[in-house]
């Protein structure tokens, strides 16, 4: 069976803000949870300010971990926006993804609007994975 991440409507709305505000750019954040629960989403700069790459901000990345810990949650999830597509993880994202194991969640602009999935990215590949919606 895949594994599924359980993301609250609240939260879902808290990217899906964030992703239109930052239109054309790509946007990018973590999420924290525990195990496959995620409970918090926070924003995070995308340094490139570019609508087909993001790199998030080292220095927010770290207060956003920071972060994490002080509520004594784990990362459980990194999301970015796709303003253009695809919906799947780009070669880039593949290339130079860093956190084997951590969910990755791509919101791409389709013509019926925001689509959301989420994919392990693992050794040059990526297989999807659940996502169910509180
Ligand atoms: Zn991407």
């Amino acid at each position: 069976m895949l594994p599924t991440l359980v993301i609250p409507s609240a939260c879902y709305h808290r990217m899906l803000k964030h992703i239109q505000a930052c239109i054309p750019e790509e946007a990018c954040g973590i999420l924290g949870g525990k195990g496959m629960n995620v409970e918090l989403v926070i924003p995070v700069t995308n340094r490139e300010h570019s609508p087909v790459r993001f790199y998030m901000e080292p220095l927010e990345l770290l207060h956003a971990l920071e972060t994490l810990e002080s509520e004594q949650l784990e990362m459980n999830g990194i999301f970015h926006s796709h303003p253009t597509g695809p919906q799947i993880p780009s070669e880039t994202d593949i290339k130079e993804f860093l956190y084997t194991g951590i969910p990755t969640l791509i919101w791409s602009y389709t013509d019926t609007g925001w689509v959301l999935r989420a994919f392990q990215i693992c050794k040059g590949n990526y297989e999807e994975i659940g996502l169910y919606l509180e």
